[in-house]
């Protein structure tokens, strides 16, 4: 049997006072356009025309307090009763909303939303009473007060609740009180070459003290004096005021390799205090730094820099080879003739930190010749991820075939540029 809304009323103001708010919430999936603190006042206003006309009303009285009668003999309280589950929290929602206003103030937005950490005692109150009366028409007073605080932010701010990609987070934590904001991160595709050799893509940690600084890395805490990442992300940082980045890229070059070819890559910056940011400007800037180049392309997101990384781009190398016997007639040719699938054991170089595999990439197209007696230059296309120099080295027989392998003349990489990369679309 289902009880009728107005026992269930009365079941849950028979012992002890509830403000209008968590009454009406208990009642929330009832009807539309309107509050729970009005329908809590709609439930209790029967209440008290009951008691008014004489009868039996069966409920703690301090639930109607605030009403002035005709008939009945209660006086009007004095002093607003605590709600049992909430303590009255609600009175105290405009300060708040004050509160998170002014640590707003700082920051660049137009939307945001709010995220509140109930309180323990709060949500077990709740708890306890869903148990009593059942769950059936209410909502959790979470959903209440992210709502309620949002439209009170609204008012004050004049910016816009926004659920899909708000521009910050509103956390309020009840327990203490407390409002803190999160900005969402900015993410900013662009395309980058980097023209010298000597700096890798990203920022790398001294492997002697793992970044804390250290004799071995003058304490500087890292083992090249600049990455690709540092150069682009310093302006960027500067330019909207956030404090940490990364760079998400869409696969990297070797340090000692130039990329005379555009690389996507995506700048994540985290905590912006600024938003509102004309990249053209900025790209300039970075642009000032003649080690790296780069095309600011526009604001995206994280879904963005989730492709760019999982892409697997052709790339083109130019490699000039240096054998260690002069170059014989037809051993280019037989070079060239290489167009089978390349099989590679994860090499050497890398094997402390990759998985020991065998991977196969094709060659895509080729073109080389002897530009001395013992040098070479090739054009190489290939599938993404393969390793070019153990395709020349031969890697000590852990990639076939090879340059090394075909000729019988051990070769090396004298120098390598990666100087096409395929595209993707953002
Ligand atoms: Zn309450
Ligand atoms: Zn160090």
């Amino acid at each position: 049997m289902t009880t009728s809304i107005l026992d269930k009323a009365k079941q849950i103001m028979k012992a002890g006072y509830i403000c209008d708010h968590c009454l009406g919430r208990q009642f929330a999936q009832l009807t539309k356009g309107t509050t729970n603190a009005v329908r809590g006042k709609a439930v209790k206003d029967i209440f008290a025309f009951e008691a008014d006309a004489g009868s039996k009303i069966d409920i703690d009285e301090t639930n109607i307090w605030a009403y002035d009668f005709r008939n009945a003999k209660i006086k009007k309280g004095k002093q607003k009763p605590v709600c049992k589950i909430c303590g009255n929290f609600f009175d105290n929602l405009g300060s708040v909303a004050k509160k998170a206003a002014n640590r707003l103030s700082k920051f660049e937005y137009e939307n945001f939303v709010v995220g509140t950490k109930v309180s323990g005692a709060v949500a077990s109150n709740e708890e306890i009473l869903w148990e009593e009366i059942g769950a059936e028409h209410c909502e959790p007073i979470k959903a209440e007060i992210n709502r309620e605080l949002g439209k009170l932010i609204e008012k004050t701010t004049g910016k816009k609740a926004e659920f899909d990609n708000p521009d910050v987070l509103i956390l309020f934590d009840m327990d203490k009180g407390d409002v803190e904001i999160k900005p969402s991160q900015i993410w900013v595709y662009g395309l980058y070459q980097k023209l010298v050799r000597g700096i890798p893509q990203t920022k790398w940690p001294c492997r002697h003290c793992n970044g804390k600084g250290c004799k071995q890395c003058k304490f500087k805490g890292k083992m090249y004096a600049t990455s690709v990442e540092e150069i682009i992300a310093k302006p960027l940082l500067r330019a909207f005021d956030s404090q940490s980045s990364s760079m998400h890229g869409a696969g990297r070059e070797d340090i000692d390799a130039r990329c005379l070819g555009w690389r996507p890559f995506v700048m994540e910056l985290q905590n912006p205090v600024k938003r509102k940011i004309q990249l053209p400007k900025l790209e300039r800037e970075i642009n000032r730094d003649k080690r790296v180049k780069v095309k600011l392309v526009k604001f995206c997101d994280k879904e963005t820099a989730r492709k760019i990384k999982a892409a697997r781009l052709t790339k083109t190398y130019r490699v000039v080879v240096e054998f260690e016997k002069p170059i014989k007639r037809g051993d280019i040719s037989k070079i060239l003739k290489i167009k089978s699938l390349i099989k590679q054991r994860t090499p050497a170089r890398v094997a402390h930190r990759r998985a020991d595999l065998v991977r196969e990439r094709r060659i895509l197209r080729m073109t080389g010749k002897a530009i001395s007696g013992k040098r070479a230059e090739f054009l190489i296309k290939t599938e993404a991820g393969m390793y070019v120099k153990e395709l020349v080295t031969g890697d000590d027989g852990r990639t076939e075939p090879s340059f090394t392998g075909v000729t019988n003349n051990k070769a090396k990489v004298k120098a390598l540029d990666v100087v096409e990369i395929g595209k993707i679309k953002v």
